[in-house]
């Protein structure tokens, strides 16, 4: 049965269904995350998704994308509700399996939440979909570290994993502006295309792929004057504008998406809250006009 359409909505999921729902064979669907297990620094992600789409519906904005898409509008956007995790399991497993699960409807996923761990359990899944997968990460931190503090699962660490395990045909990362000597290394040994922000922002206008691209949204990307609730506030980022001009002329096909390390507990206007429901608008528009 196809889910209820509310017009100026996305598409509201009913009580006690699960991630599982069948999507109809096709569509975008957004699955929230409430991970915060593997933060080095604050808690405060894992409440993320429930703060994104209280923004995402606020009455203060509307659900039109900048390039003319009503978002209110449109067939097959999917809310998907959150992933069931349970304390004390391995909950990588279960964000891959769910991740998986939805993938195999041929939707194309959003995920909203979290801390940067979460994207090497949905990598896996993608890569066993998407073969010659690109990444395009934004962040402030490379999040190439081998372990932090003993933890190789750790936040800091996601795309050493990722890189150790061959998933993808390249990634590419931007925004970059707290590389260090390890890092460094980590990078040139996985060969890591990192566009680091002291070297200018020439490069904004020409990201390319060739195949299926996966953005990996870390707020902090973003500077603090544009989005203070993170929890690792890092000078001399991108704009907002910046990164919505990544979203709308990167050359490639956009396959999925995360918006990761948003902290509500350092988001007390819910200021930064409004900047990802403005992102999030743009990613969905773009992957719609690139798949749908
Ligand atoms: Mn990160
Ligand atoms: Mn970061």
């Amino acid at each position: 049965m196809e889910p209820e359409y509310q017009p100026g909505s996305l598409l509201i999921r009913e009580k006690n269904e699960t991630c599982k729902k069948n999507i109809q064979n096709g569509g975008i669907g957004i699955l929230g995350i409430e991970f915060d297990q593997n933060s080095s620094f604050r808690k405060g992600p894992a409440s993320a998704p429930k703060r994104i789409r209280e923004s995402y519906f606020s009455d203060s904005s509307n659900l039109w994308s900048e390039k003319r898409l009503d978002l209110g509008s449109i067939k097959h956007l999917y809310d998907l509700g959150n992933i069931d995790l349970k304390k004390d399991i391995d909950n990588f497993t279960t964000i891959t399996d769910s991740v998986k699960n939805i993938l195999d409807q041929k939707c194309h996923l959003i995920c909203l939440g979290g801390d940067h761990s979460v994207t090497f359990p949905i990598i896996e899944a993608y890569a066993q979909k998407y073969d010659h997968l690109n990444i395009l990460h934004l962040d402030a931190h490379p999040d190439l570290y081998d372990n932090l503090h003993g933890n190789i699962n750790s936040h800091a660490c996601p795309f050493a994993r990722i890189m150790g395990k061959k998933l993808v045909a390249r990634l590419v990362q931007a925004g970059i502006r707290t590389m260090n000597g390890h890092q460094r290394e980590q990078a040139q040994k996985f060969g890591v295309e990192v566009m680091e922000m002291k070297d200018g922002t020439n490069w904004l206008d020409k990201l390319e792929f060739d195949g299926p691209v996966y953005l990996s949204l870390d707020l902090d990307c973003l500077d603090p004057a544009f989005a203070s609730g993170v929890s690792h506030h890092e000078p001399e980022g991108m704009t907002t504008r910046q990164v919505i001009d990544i979203i709308h002329r990167l050359k490639g096909k956009i396959v999925g998406a995360d918006i990761v390390e948003y902290n509500p507990d350092r988001d007390l206007l819910s200021m930064t809250s409004m900047v990802i429901a403005k992102l999030l608008k743009e990613i969905i528009a773009r992957i719609y006009e690139d798949t749908i």
